[in-house]
């Protein structure tokens, strides 16, 4: 039997883990911060539609710059993000994991450093790992802010090439507000200067509006986002940034030619076409998110602050025991790692019913 280890790998990849949300089949998943609402028949209508059409030149490459689809997101962004911003300022990839990918590739890589302020998104690491970059896990307060002080410093001791923002923060969920991520992006611009990567993949579900202005007159400050949370599209693989057009140029230096198939681009175009039917259950979801903190909170736990689709909650003498007991009530919850706390996506009214009961039960259990 051959193992990883007997495998000629990179240095930097021995010993790492891949990124691993467990795919269980129980009852209540709320686990890996999706949107438990299925598309509208409407739009999977309009899916069809698209996809037919594309499918009848299948035979071409697609647009290789998607054009169509950059000046959709763009018009989206423009109306939702508090700043009219065109084509040129848009790029889009397979989930925004690959446009971290991308910026990290002509940004970062061997020789160069990338810092997060952590826990946070556990992939800002790995992709950096991926792409050669060294990565620097960067420090919190004991609330799970950032804390500005210490994280000036941090940046302009080591000098990054990338800074990570992730607003609102996965897995803690709470927004950070534009003045930290300013007083960090002049930090940055003094060391190096660096580029700031503001990830938004929840900006959507967030009580603050969005950082998308603080790109105007900043041309090292990116923004990134996904379809797959507030638009309920996990499965499409679709994500995007905005930020200043040298960047759009720039990441074009590494990305594969034809990455977004014809098949993704009119599936996201079709989606885009119903965005006020899909952000409606943003709505929805902000409210049942809003419950969990308050219910939880009842319940006698401890409850971050949340602008996200997710709710992290604690503290529990032994995290790992309360994860499991909930999966026997059939409600699975994430375990990121954070002492004493795990994190529950906000799910249908049912499945949260199911999961307060659930904790209920589970912290009786435990006592
Ligand atoms: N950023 C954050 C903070 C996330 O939580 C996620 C998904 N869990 C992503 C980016 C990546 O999302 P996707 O690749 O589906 O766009």
């Amino acid at each position: 039997m051959v193992s990883i280890d007997d495998l000629p790998i990179r240095d930097e990849l021995r010993g790492q883990s891949p990124y691993g949300a467990p795919q269980l089949d129980v009852p209540v998943r709320l686990n890996t911060n999706e949107n438990p609402y299925p598309l509208p028949e409407s739009v999977v209508a309009s899916i069809a539609e698209r996809v037919t059409e594309a499918a009848r030149s299948l035979n071409r490459y697609p647009d290789r710059d998607a054009v169509e689809l950059r000046t959709e997101l763009a018009r989206y962004l423009s109306r939702s993000g508090g700043l009219a911003v065109g084509p040129a300022q848009v790029w889009a990839a397979n989930g925004s994991n690959e446009v971290l990918q991308q910026l990290l590739q002509t940004f970062a890589g061997p020789g160069r450093t990338a810092i997060g302020f952590e826990p946070s998104y556990s992939m800002h690491a790995i992709i950096s790992r991926g792409t050669g970059t060294g990565w620097v896990s960067g420090p919190r307060n004991a609330d799970f802010t950032i804390d500005v002080g210490a994280a000036e410093r941090a940046i302009a001791e080591l000098a990054p090439d990338v800074v990570f923002v992730c607003s609102p923060n996965n897995p803690t969920g709470t927004a950070v507000s534009a003045e930290t991520v300013l007083r960090l992006y002049e930090a940055a611009q003094a060391a190096k200067p660096s580029l700031v990567v503001v990830d938004e993949a929840y900006g959507e579900f967030s009580h603050r509006p969005s950082l998308l202005p603080l790109i105007e007159g900043r041309p090292h400050l990116v923004l990134t986002r996904t379809m797959s949370k507030a638009f309920g599209a996990a499965g499409l693989r679709l994500g995007y940034l905005a930020a200043d057009p040298a960047v759009v140029d720039a990441v074009q230096l590494v990305r594969l030619p034809y990455h977004l198939s014809a098949v993704t681009q009119a599936t996201a175009l079709a989606a885009l076409e119903h965005t006020g039917t899909l952000l409606a259950y943003v709505e929805q979801l902000k409210g049942e998110r809003d419950r969990l903190v308050a219910e939880l909170t009842a319940l006698g736990c401890e409850v971050t602050e949340s602008d996200a689709n997710f709710v992290q909650f604690g503290r529990f003498p032994d995290a790992r025991a309360m994860w499991r007991r909930l999966l026997e009530h059939g409600v699975l919850v994430r375990d990121n790692g954070v002492p004493g706390h795990l994190r529950v996506t906000a799910g249908t009214p049912q499945e949260n019913d199911a999961f307060l009961e659930a904790v209920r039960v589970s912290l009786k259990d435990l006592k």
